[in-house]
Parts: structure tokens; C-alpha cells; sequence
């Protein structure tokens, strides 16, 4: 998708891989493991201090649970980076039965964008910099805070890059 905006990409696996970056994405995929692995690899530490710096960022689903400050439901060693001001519940929709698909309108874009919601989080509180950009029933699922995006869907299953280039736009 990042490509697709004209973004060079890379796959990040080891924090010396961090210093050509401008900017990152934090995946969907299971958010305990991510943070198991990325403290195990030194890759943590070495996100929490770009973050720290300013670096923007974009977290999908668990991407955005990494991002977030207070977790829910988590496991009691899983690590976020606080670098987003928000409570988030893991599964916060339940389990894999209720995921679901649903058309957003997204604050900036014209057309409604499809939202592929698997196992996703939800966002249950916003610190006061926090801005909602999409909802649903109430509960946002894509929010802006500076430089940091967060989606509580997979923007990136929809065949549709308006979200991914409204981040690039962004920074
Ligand atoms: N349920 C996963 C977690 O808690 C997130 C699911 C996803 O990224 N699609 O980390």
C-alpha cells in the first residue's frame, strides 16, 4: 500500500534496520508476540526511542495496541510504547467469530472505506490530544495524535490506499 503511494518500504527485523527509516508501521498480528519478540530482538527499545524522537507512525490492530498507553486484557508481560494516548482492550469486539467487515466514514475522505476488522481491539478511552477520525457505534477506530496513527482495522485488506496515504500525507 505504501509503495502504492510512492513510499520506499522495508521489512523491519533488527533495530539497526531502523536508522534509514522516516517512518513505521506496526502490523496487525498478535500482539503479545510482537511485543515478546521486539523486546527479545532489542528491537523494543530501539522503537521506543524513535518514538520518543518523533519519529510517525502508523499501528494497525495490534499495531495499534503496541502504540497504545494502557492495554486491557493484555498479558501481564506484554509491553506497549506509550507513544499513543489511549485505553485499548485486546479483543475487544470478542474472538474470532466476531470479526467483521464495515463501511466507515472517515474524517479527510470523501467515499466510505471498507474496514476489515479481525480479532480487533477497541479503543474504549482517548487522551485529550487523541483525534477520532472513524467510529464504530460510538467507538473510534482510526485516530490521529500528531505524528502517530492508529487503526483498529486492516487498512491494508481493502484494495484501497486513501488510509496509508493519509499518513504519508501526514508527515
Ligand atoms: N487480537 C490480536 C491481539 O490481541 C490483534 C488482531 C489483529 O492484529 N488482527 O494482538
Amino acid at each position: 500500500m505504501l509503495e502504492r503511494c510512492g513510499a520506499t518500504t522495508v521489512a523491519i527485523r533488527q533495530p539497526a534496520q531502523l536508522e534509514g527509516c522516516d517512518a513505521l508501521v506496526l502490523p496487525g498480528g498478535e500482539s503479545t508476540t510482537m511485543s515478546n519478540l521486539a523486546v527479545r530482538t532489542g528491537l523494543f527499545d530501539a522503537i521506543a526511542r524513535r518514538l520518543h524522537d518523533g519519529m510517525p507512525a502508523l499501528g494497525t490492530c495490534a499495531g495499534a495496541i503496541l502504540l497504545a498507553t494502557t492495554i486491557l486484557d493484555g498479558r501481564s508481560d506484554q509491553r506497549c510504547f506509550g507513544a499513543l494516548e489511549v485505553t485499548v482492550r485486546r479483543n475487544g469486539y470478542g474472538r474470532q467469530l466476531a470479526s467483521f467487515e464495515t463501511d466507515l466514514d472517515v474524517v479527510g475522505l470523501g467515499d466510505p472505506f471498507h474496514g476489515v476488522f479481525i480479532r480487533a481491539p477497541k479503543l474504549e478511552s482517548l487522551g485529550a490530544g487523541v483525534a477520532a477520525l472513524a467510529s464504530v457505534e460510538e467507538f473510534p477506530v482510526l485516530v490521529r495524535s500528531g505524528a502517530i496513527m492508529a487503526a483498529t482495522f486492516h487498512p491494508e485488506l481493502s484494495d484501497d490506499a486513501r488510509i496509508h496515504r493519509l499518513f504519508l500525507d501526514g508527515i
